[in-house]
């Protein structure tokens, strides 16, 4: 055990001018090897792509230096390194750990990768690759379990007073987790079918049901629906671009089709999750009972060989109605709630995204939330 300094979840309440990502703690921490630039634990490796010697064998205590960045001074700049690649580990680690348990087996080890992309620009975000088509997704360089690359960083996020923080990923809880549950959806309900696919021609392009499966385990791991609350704090609640998971979002809002946004869309899925969630603790149940029931009904989601890949396949994998059917058959108890909490925003079994979003336009009135 080494100790080590991470942000953990402090239940942000969506108020303005937290200082940092989370609350700053040290723990104690089960690493297998922490040398030059790179952390490696059983489920994930996480290394800092910039080069340079972050460890050297002493604690994985870091300052995190108000993210660092280009101009905090070369000292600040490496401790912020050290600390986001130690908070990267820690934040892949508690995610893949929370799931394995509740799935009853561990998923492929993880690579995380910080500092890619940036030849021209720098970058505040992060993605997840596997090799094949898509930027960032060279198919020689790619692990075919799947990679998350985190930008090195860019911009800032406005602080108490006057100061401000680098936005630098890996010291982002949110990005870390929603990127790690990504990798959770490629080895469960698999949307996009890549295990049929040859390992390095897989599928990068994310659906809807993707990105909100994401958000959604960003949000049981960091016990808020506002997940993106820090660095967005500046966008109003109500506006999509916060990307908080609340009750308006409905099926009313989605776009579908191939110019709309995956983010967006899967925000409804997302949001109904946590209502349904919210519902199962509403009845007095634990809330694990509804994360094992989203976990279990994602493995049998994905599960079901189609003959092959084809269109028709790959379209109902993107159904929202498809996915539900499958938690309740994961746990039929517990069902009715959250098939209850879902047709609040407007999904109800065996319809079609399209189907479900003409209904709750034309009729809005049996939306609860609207
Ligand atoms: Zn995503």
């Amino acid at each position: 055990m080494t100790r080590a300094a991470v942000y953990l979840p402090d239940g942000f309440d969506g108020s303005d001018g937290r200082d940092g990502p989370g609350r700053l703690e040290e723990i104690e921490f089960d690493v297998i090897e922490a040398e030059s630039a790179q952390v490696v634990l059983p489920e994930v490796t996480v290394r800092d792509e910039r080069g340079g010697t972050l460890f050297t064998g002493g604690g994985l205590v870091f300052d995190p230096s108000a993210g660092g960045g280009p101009w905090a001074g070369a000292t600040a700049d490496r401790a912020a390194r050290a600390f986001g690649v130690v908070n990267t580990a820690f934040h892949t680690q508690r995610t893949l750990r929370y799931v394995s348990g509740l799935l009853g087996h561990p998923l492929p080890h993880l690579l995380v990768r910080i500092g890619m992309h940036e030849q021209s620009r720098g970058w505040g975000g992060g993605h997840y690759r596997l090799p094949g088509q898509g930027a960032g997704a060279d198919p020689e360089a790619t692990s075919p379990a799947g990679e998350v690359h985190l930008g090195g960083g860019a911009g800032f996020v406005a602080r108490s007073g006057t100061e401000q923080y680098f936005r630098a990923p890996a010291h982002n809880p949110a990005i870390i987790c929603h990127e790690v549950g990504h990798h959770v959806c490629r080895h469960t309900a698999d949307f996009r079918l890549n295990r049929l696919r040859p390992p390095g021609q897989q599928t990068n392009k994310k659906t809807a049901l993707d990105e909100g499966t994401a958000d959604v385990i960003t949000a049981i791991m960091l016990g808020t629906p506002d997940i993106y609350g820090w660095h967005r704090h500046a966008i109003p609640h109500t506006e999509r671009r916060r990307r908080k998971l609340d009750p308006r979002w409905t099926m009313a809002h989605f776009q579908g089709g191939p110019d709309s946004d995956p983010h967006d869309d899967g925000m409804v899925w997302a949001s109904a999750c946590w209502s349904a969630r919210q519902r199962v603790t509403d009845i007095s149940a634990d809330p694990t009972r509804f994360d094992t029931l989203l976990l279990r009904g994602l493995e049998l989601a994905g599960r079901d060989n189609p003959a092959g890949l084809n269109r028709d396949a790959l379209r109902e994998r993107r159904h929202f109605s498809r996915l539900m059917a499958a938690m309740a058959r994961a746990d039929p108890a517990l069902a009715p709630h959250v098939l209850a909490a879902m047709a609040d925003h407007g999904i109800h079994l065996g319809v079609s995204n399209n189907d479900l979003c003409r209904a709750a336009r034309t009729n809005p009135s049996r939306l609860v939330n609207e």
